[in-house]
């Protein structure tokens, strides 16, 4: 008998073939509404920014899995999952690359003004003007708030620019060779760029917050791959503003897709799409990961990727 989930998020096309092709029916949550029909659903899929709250879970008595195509799981109520019996997975270590190299990217582009120079070109202002000098990237200081795989990964590449890596995370990491510092606003204090790479969720709102970004200072750069809940968005508008930092580069937002008319017109921003784990390679990647936790959960085997959370369930 084909077994029946549900989508909680928009899902890319080839994810959805791939649910088609083995057969699983997918409903989709915002168009299913008869409790007969939500009782045949055994198991949810989502991406990252999927929201998965205690009411959801409730009109779902059949749901034992729930399967994020991603590693962050932050709109997903875990603890309510638990106690229902559901177990959580995602998707570590597949879209660590791609991430880190956006923050690479982004820092470079923030702090050579890329994105301003392409535009400066692009407007003929080259011929009556010429570009203001920017600031060096090889050999300045970098701090991660969140040294895990992401967070390492962002490092290994900052040494091979001969940056000085430092860190904070919730306690110093065995085997890691970098400076940590307690706090983020210690560890900014002292750094040239500072790149976010922590889970959203409750435990991290505002961990960036207006005492961190005046740490950072007017020579400082923000860079957040995570997720727009950990910093404080008026804070760092403000900040931006008044000039209290040099600049951000930033890949996710507070109300995604709307972000902030006050943040799209400074010039001392860049912004993209919440594009990190975006390329072709590393979504089917995730996809597949996806698959596998699905194929598992439903053939009673050992789950590849639970969350940590629900790693004893
Ligand atoms: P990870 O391996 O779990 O690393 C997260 C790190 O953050 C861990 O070292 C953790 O410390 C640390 N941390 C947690 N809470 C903290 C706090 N309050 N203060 C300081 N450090 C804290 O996860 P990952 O694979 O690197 O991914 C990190 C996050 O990146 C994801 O959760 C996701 O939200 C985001 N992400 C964004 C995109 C995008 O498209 N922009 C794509 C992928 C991922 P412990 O080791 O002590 O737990």
């Amino acid at each position: 008998m084909a077994q029946e989930i549900m989508q909680v998020s928009p899902l890319p096309a080839f994810m959805m073939n791939a649910l088609q092709e083995a057969s699983y029916i997918v409903h989709d949550h915002t168009h299913i509404k008869d409790p007969g029909a939500l009782r045949k659903v055994t198991a949810l899929v989502g991406t990252g920014a999927a929201m998965v709250d205690k009411k959801l879970l409730t009109m779902l008595p059949n749901v034992k899995l729930i399967a994020i195509c991603g590693v962050g799981y932050d709109g997903v109520d875990v603890a309510a999952a638990k106690e229902k019996g559901i177990v959580v997975t995602h998707t570590p270590g597949v879209l660590t690359d791609d991430v880190a190299d956006l923050a690479l990217g982004l820092m470079l582009s923030i702090g050579r003004r890329i994105p301003q120079a392409d535009r400066f070109v692009r407007n003929g202002d080259w011929v009556n003007d010429v570009f203001p000098m920017t600031r060096k990237v090889s050999g300045a200081t970098l701090g991660i708030v969140g040294m895990g795989r992401i967070g390492q990964a962002i490092a290994k590449r900052a040494v091979a620019f001969d940056m000085r890596v430092l860190y904070t995370s919730r306690e110093p990491k065995v085997g890691v060779p970098y400076t940590f510092y307690q706090t983020a606003t210690a560890l900014a204090a002292e750094v040239d760029y500072l790149v976010v790479a922590v889970p959203g969720g409750d435990r991290t709102k505002n961990l960036i917050g207006a005492s961190v970004l005046q740490a950072l200072g007017s020579q400082g750069y923000l860079i957040n791959i995570a997720r727009g809940s950990v910093v404080d968005q008026p804070a760092l508008v403000t900040a931006l503003k008044d000039k209290l930092i040099a600049g951000a580069a930033l890949d996710v937002f507070w109300d995604e897709p709307l972000v902030d008319p006050e943040l799209r017109r400074l010039n001392n921003v860049v912004l993209t799409p919440h594009i990190a784990s975006a390329t072709e390679e590393t979504r089917r990647a995730m996809a597949a990961l996806t698959m596998d936790n699905l194929r598992a959960f439903y053939e009673k085997r050992a789950l590849p990727t639970p969350v940590p959370e629900c790693q004893s369930a």
